[in-house]
């Protein structure tokens, strides 16, 4: 399996370069990876995507943008890139199934994962009532209890959704301040099913078969409490999915890729774009932008490719088409 541009990843990053790449004809191929659509699949509404004024469903939007980078031609590859060597082109992905995919150019738009608490009890009790995704699972905690922790824009956009079905809801933050957006903070506040705890983290994880609560500790006192609960959902940011490529694309100490400022890598021919490479803004429309110019950027590159190889053939030695 052979492209001039293969995708990996299934976000707004990737799909947004995989529409720009199909209609420069260049028939790309998109490895959908683990989580099809990426985190913007799993979020609710989306409220802040232009062009929707009424908001849209996080799924829905994936499915649009899905739909129209197939439209122009992208084949798609559900699988999972299990290694891949960029030693030299063309480079070469190996699938969690066993498939073999070269590629001219590669653009990795794996996006992010969320960050796990790290606490006793906590992956013990994964699907048994502590989730990382409300819109998956807030279903299954009607009139239940449950506790989100974090304070920023995802607690509280995830934590507002969950009261559609939860009895009470608590967020648990370590400050006395959330970092969330104005708007989402005046909702919760005003929202008669919400609580707050302030100055305080999750230690562990409480429950044998499903989870039935969370140990605290107040972060300015020290002191401890149990807090009974039917469901945990962390909040607290997220990590890039980035150690396929350790050791081959430079990153910096936190594991986000590092590019030029024209999602150029360290490897020619290999582009990034989105959550993989922002660790400011983390939106879907800059990770759409990303892939947008990713792409560009591919397209340019193998250009570039070809004029020289023309050249070559013809026994020239030329100034590059592009540069
Ligand atoms: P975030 O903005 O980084 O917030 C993470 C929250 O978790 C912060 O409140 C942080 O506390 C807390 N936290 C971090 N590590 C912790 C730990 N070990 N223990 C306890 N608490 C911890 O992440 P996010 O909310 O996932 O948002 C990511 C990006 O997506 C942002 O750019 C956000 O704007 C965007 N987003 C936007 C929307 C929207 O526009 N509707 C919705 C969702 C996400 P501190 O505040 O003390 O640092």
């Amino acid at each position: 399996m052979h492209h001039k541009v293969v995708v990996i990843g299934s976000g707004p990053a990737g799909l947004t370069a995989a529409l720009y790449a199909a209609r420069a004809s260049l028939e790309p191929l998109v490895i959908r990876g683990l989580q099809p659509g990426g985190l913007i699949a799993t979020t609710n509404e989306v409220e802040n995507y232009p062009g929707f004024p009424e908001s849209i469903g996080g799924f829905e939007l994936y499915e649009n943008m899905e739909k129209q980078a197939e439209r122009f031609g992208t084949q798609f590859l559900d699988a999972i890139v299990e290694k891949v060597n960029l030693s030299q082109r063309p480079f070469v992905l190996e699938t969690d199934a066993g498939e073999m995919v070269t590629a001219d150019t590669l653009i990795v738009s794996t996006g992010a994962s969320p960050r796990k608490l790290g606490v006793p009890g906590e992956e013990k009790l994964a699907n048994r009532g502590v989730s990382y995704c409300a819109t998956c699972d807030g279903f299954f905690f009607r009139d239940k209890r449950v506790v989100v922790v974090g304070g920023g824009n995802s607690a509280l956009d995830e934590g507002l959704f969950l009261t559609r079905y939860v009895s009470e809801l608590i967020i648990v933050h370590r400050r006395d301040e959330l970092r969330a957006d104005s708007v989402l903070q005046e909702r919760a506040f005003e929202n008669s099913k919400v609580r707050f705890v302030w100055d305080s983290v999750v230690t562990e994880v409480l429950g044998e078969e499903r989870v039935t609560g969370v140990r605290l500790q107040n972060a300015k006192t020290g002191e401890k409490s149990v807090l009974e609960a039917d469901g945990v959902f962390p909040y607290i940011g997220h990590v890039p999915n980035t150690s396929l490529f350790a050791g081959q694309l430079d990153m910096d100490e936190t594991g986000f890729l590092l590019s030029d400022g024209r999602t150029r890598t360290n490897i020619p021919g290999v582009f990034v774009a989105g959550d993989v490479v922002d660790h400011v803004y983390r939106q879907a429309i800059t990770a759409a932008g990303d892939g947008c110019k990713a792409a560009m950027e591919a397209t340019w590159f193998l250009a570039e490719q070809e004029h020289a190889e023309k050249k070559a053939r013809q026994g020239e030695s030329v100034a590059p088409a592009i540069s």
